[in-house]
């Protein structure tokens, strides 16, 4: 790469749509900004990247994204302090991620310096769009898909890396309960389960509506061979308080490398507590419920932040967790959003500013 600064092409809207925006009543997903970031793969490198006003793609029919799922994504955040200032929370993690995922699908890796100019220069533009106040972000989704008209089953030689940004407020309401899974999975060792791949999420969504009509909000899946080991919510990391320890299975293969999670397990750390990483057996945490020793549940991940779940099933046997007082759910909340919207010191340099 060239130390030049890159040269963005940049085409913005005539009239902001910002004021038909309900801010206080939004749909998670739903609402997209002004404008959005593209920049194609083509002759085998990256091209000029633009910023355009957000509209519909014109995809060739043929293209490969539609038949083979060659498609990766990435989820993180832009927060508004008091002082207008914009922060971002560990996106060169994502940047990382993405670039991880790209090669498992055989995507070529986007620069960094694109990412980063492009992430930037989008956020300027859509500061507006970022409001101010605990729970109020800007949800970023960058995405690459392949556009080569083809379809014969090989890798694309087009691409497009997009990104578009939706204004959030929390991403869940209400009381979470999950089924422990136990005849679908959602990766198998060696597959693509610790990639951000578009296909990953296809594929729970059958067996997630399954469990919607028992009632349960979500999966936790386990591993794709036995069902006997936890393994994560899906779109979000999974940790267990068992007394006053806090469990939550290693990532290999099968688990993506959440960024909340190792952040929570930092914190933990932080806070003294005891974290134990290793891989959490279904029976011993039935085995706690019975005893009264598992005090929490709760998912992590960019969406939702912390999401605590109330409840669970498992071989036809249900489960309420107790109501905490001090819950590690709202102890780590709290101390992530506090540094993701600069209220508290930022001791592991975490914080990214705009
Ligand atoms: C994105 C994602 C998570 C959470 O990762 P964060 O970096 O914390 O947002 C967890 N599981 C899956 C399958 C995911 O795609």
């Amino acid at each position: 790469m060239s130390d030049l600064p890159i040269d963005i092409k940049i085409s913005k809207v005539s009239k902001s749509k910002i004021d038909q925006v309900d801010f206080n009543n939004l749909t998670f997903g739903k609402v997209f900004t002004d404008h959005m970031f593209v920049c194609d793969f083509k002759d085998g490198a990256w091209q000029t990247p633009e910023i355009i006003p957000y509209q519909p793609l014109t995809i060739a029919p043929s293209a490969r994204v539609f038949h083979y799922g060659q498609a990766v994504f990435e989820g993180m955040k832009a927060f508004k302090d008091t002082n207008d200032e914009i922060w971002m929370f560990r996106p060169e993690d994502n940047f990382h991620r993405i670039n991880k995922s790209s090669h498992r699908m055989a995507i070529p890796e986007f620069p960094k310096d694109y990412f980063f100019e492009g992430l930037t220069t989008l956020l300027q533009l859509e500061k507006d769009w970022i409001k101010k106040g605990k729970g109020n972000s800007l949800y970023i989704r960058p995405f690459v898909i392949a556009t080569e008209e083809a379809i014969s089953a090989s890798p694309s030689n087009s691409y497009k890396f997009i990104i578009i940004c939706s204004p959030a407020q929390s991403y869940y309401a209400g009381e979470v309960k999950v089924l422990f899974a136990e005849e679908y999975s959602r990766a198998a060792d060696g597959g693509v389960g610790y990639a951000k791949a578009a296909g990953n999420y296809g594929a729970q969504f059958y067996p997630t509506s399954l469990a919607h009509a028992k009632g349960y909000q979500q999966i936790i899946w386990t591993d794709a061979s036995t069902h006997e080991y936890l393994e994560e919510a899906g779109t979000m990391n999974i940790f267990f308080r068992v007394g006053d320890a806090l469990l939550t299975a290693p990532t290999n293969d099968r688990i993506l490398d959440g960024i909340t999670r190792k952040s929570v397990i930092q914190l933990a750390k932080d806070n003294g507590i005891a974290v134990e990483v290793r891989r959490v057996k279904v029976s011993e945490i039935k085995e706690a419920a019975r005893k009264g020793d598992l005090k929490e549940i709760f998912g992590a991940g960019t969406a939702a932040v912390i999401n605590p779940i109330a409840g669970f099933e498992h071989g036809g046997e249900k489960f309420d967790l107790p109501k905490q007082e001090h819950s590690y759910a709202s102890l780590f909340k709290e101390q992530l959003t506090n540094i993701q919207y600069n209220i508290s010191e930022d001791p592991h340099g975490w914080r990214y500013k705009v």
